[in-house]
């Protein structure tokens, strides 16, 4: 299949090419064009050109574009689920999910609007606030949920009348030009453009004059930088960024009812996953039986490539990551006992067993950074403020998840943590038309919702004096 990038209307190839590894062989799947700056500048000035005549169409119009691409991406939803195993790795069921998603955020998107508000309207004056498009939205979007990010940045984007310019991670581009090819007709030339670079474009494109808007997800280090390169232009900017989201399971828990509900908050899509569970802290009194649980669910795990039936976990996404996860093993043989995984299987993969382990130090790297991988350290507590101190610390501060039978219980505690989120007796559950904030070094406004949508707008007041003139 010949990729294409998306730039004025036109799916073009570019003299510059990228290798696309699938991460179940570490080997090379398919190459795709790849964008040079020049492409990019091309990309923006058409963009420029269109945008105003786009903010000028009824919104209807851009309402019916969204819901024409989630069919297509529906209609075609086993090739980009299938091409998603082989350039994420995740299992074929999880790409399904994702595939479903996407399109459900684009119809839901669809639906959703941003009326003008009266604020005032008396004798003296009428004022309005009202909501415009910014322009140019960038989307920059990281390798772990290659379609999904892309289209529910997208979506929000275009429904408001903004041209949209997407920038998808280098070791996961094929998606994201599928989905250049979906959307190709459904709008006017330059309204989408889609680049793949190799970590090359990101900063031309947070730096641009004629960009409005950089609408970022990846890790805070790089969300920094992003941050220093929109300050020039004083970019409106939406921070998606890392998390280390802690699951509190209080004594009054159901320790057979809750592991599910955390080792699938821990280890889908291998763990790579921003709001995935990565550390629990449990009471002492259930601490055993827990850990035993979350030991016996890892090791049915089926560990393989995605493709193969039955498959579970797939590998890390790419070689980086895989050295990231190795480091974060033998940092788990140092601090901690490893009950369950620990190993690699063959097969020049980037494959990790899922693993458990206990009796961590509160200190550890593993507790304390965002390992990103199928790697979770559970620790005991006696004392619930000590928790809530050590949950809180740090830089982080995404999501986090309460575990318990007494749900007023859970609820009182919700309101100590520090999150953007927090879950109780679940975890990892988003949605459209829910906010999605990261608290602290997570991120930097707001993702869905009303908040998340007025985030893709210029607000306008327009205030009139009356009887005056
Ligand atoms: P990353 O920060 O390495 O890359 C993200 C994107 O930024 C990629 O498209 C990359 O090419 C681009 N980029 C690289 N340098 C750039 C620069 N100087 N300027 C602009 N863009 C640049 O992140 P990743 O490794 O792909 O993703 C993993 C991280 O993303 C984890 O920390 C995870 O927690 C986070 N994440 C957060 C969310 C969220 O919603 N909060 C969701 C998914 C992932």
């Amino acid at each position: 299949m010949a990729y294409k990038l998306l730039i004025d209307g036109e799916l073009t190839d570019s003299d510059l090419r990228l290798e696309v590894v699938n991460p179940a062989t570490g080997k090379p799947w398919t190459s795709v064009p790849r964008a040079s700056a020049m492409q990019a500048e091309v990309a923006i000035a058409a963009a420029k050109r269109a945008q105003p005549l786009w903010a000028a169409r009824p919104i209807d119009e851009r309402r019916k574009v969204l819901r024409a691409l989630a069919d297509r991406i529906e209609t075609n939803g086993e090739a980009f689920a299938r091409a998603m195993v082989q350039e994420q790795g995740k299992p074929l069921a999880e790409a399904s999910l994702e595939v479903v998603h996407a399109s459900g955020f684009l119809r839901a998107f669809a639906e959703m609007s941003l009326e003008a508000e009266v604020v005032q309207d008396d004798a003296d004056y009428l004022i309005e606030v009202h909501h415009r498009p910014l322009g140019i939205v960038v989307g920059i979007t990281p390798w772990n949920f290659p379609l999904l990010i892309a289209s529910y940045k997208l979506a929000p984007a275009l429904l408001l009348g903004n041209a949209f310019i997407l920038k998808p991670a280098p070791t996961t581009p094929v998606s994201a030009l599928m989905l250049a090819e979906a959307v190709a007709d459904l709008v006017p030339p330059g309204i989408v453009n889609v680049l793949v670079d190799d970590n090359d474009l990101g900063a031309l494109l947070s730096g641009h004059p004629d960009v409005q808007k950089v609408s970022f997800t990846g890790s805070t280090v790089t969300g920094r930088k992003v941050m220093a390169a929109a300050a020039n232009t004083l970019k409106r900017l939406t921070l998606e960024l890392g998390g280390n989201d802690a699951a509190i399971v209080l004594d009054d828990a159901d320790v057979a009812k809750v592991a599910p509900g955390i080792f699938g908050g821990a280890f889908f899509n291998a763990g790579q996953v921003c709001i995935a569970v990565k550390r629990v802290y449990a009471h002492r009194s259930i601490y055993d039986a827990l850990v035993e649980q979350l030991a016996a669910l890892a090791r049915e795990a089926v560990v393989g490539d995605g493709l193969e039936q039955g498959v579970t976990l797939g590998p890390l996404q790419n070689a980086q990551q895989y050295a990231k996860a190795r480091h974060y093993i033998d940092v788990a043989q140092r601090d901690g006992a490893i009950v369950a995984g620990g190993g690699f299987p063959d097969g020049g993969g980037y494959f990790v067993e899922p693993t458990i382990v206990r009796d961590i130090a509160p200190d550890s790297p593993l507790v304390t950074e965002e390992q990103f991988a199928p790697i979770l350290p559970v620790l005991p507590f006696d004392d619930l403020d000590s928790v809530v101190d050590q949950v809180n610390a740090g830089e982080y501060g995404l999501g986090g998840s309460i575990w318990s039978g007494d749900e007023a219980r859970a609820f009182a505690l919700a309101g100590r943590m520090t999150a953007g989120t927090t879950w109780i007796n679940h975890h990892l559950h988003f949605a459209p038309h829910v906010p999605f904030p990261g608290a602290k070094q997570s991120g930097l406004g707001v993702e869905f919702g009303q908040e998340g949508l007025a985030e893709f707008s210029q607000t306008a007041v327009v205030s009139m004096a009356r009887g005056k003139v």
